[in-house]
């Protein structure tokens, strides 16, 4: 079975909650999910609401979609934290070959 997030076009069949009014533009209606080639009540489609998805998602302990964000925004700033400590680390080996390259000339003047 597959499912699809479709603006509402129907009531959500779990819970009969009417999608919000789509000619307010503060409140547009949330998608809600339908199971693709499922008919129901003849012509309709099984069609949950936001809700309920997330009361389905809370039984079987999957996190929510604000927790999702928020391990997402902790991944990308990790991600930038290391790639800023990779640069420093370049930078530093580049910096230590220098040094390096510096001291064997010096030894090298000194010996010749
Ligand atoms: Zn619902």
């Amino acid at each position: 079975m597959d499912w699809a997030l479709q603006p509402p076009k129907q009531t959500c069949t779990a819970c009969g909650c009417t999608p919000q009014d789509e000619t307010d533009a503060n409140h547009p209606p949330l998608d809600m999910a339908v199971a693709l080639g499922i008919d129901i009540n003849w012509g309709e489609s099984l069609c949950l609401c936001q809700s309920c998805i997330g009361h389905l998602a809370d039984l079987i302990e999957r996190p929510s979609a604000v927790e999702v964000q928020k391990v997402k925004k902790q991944a990308i700033f990790q991600k930038k934290r290391a790639d800023k400590a990779e640069e420093k680390m370049e930078k530093q080996e580049t910096l230590i070959e220098r040094i390096k390259a510096g001291a064997k000339a010096t030894k090298e003047l000194r010996n010749a």
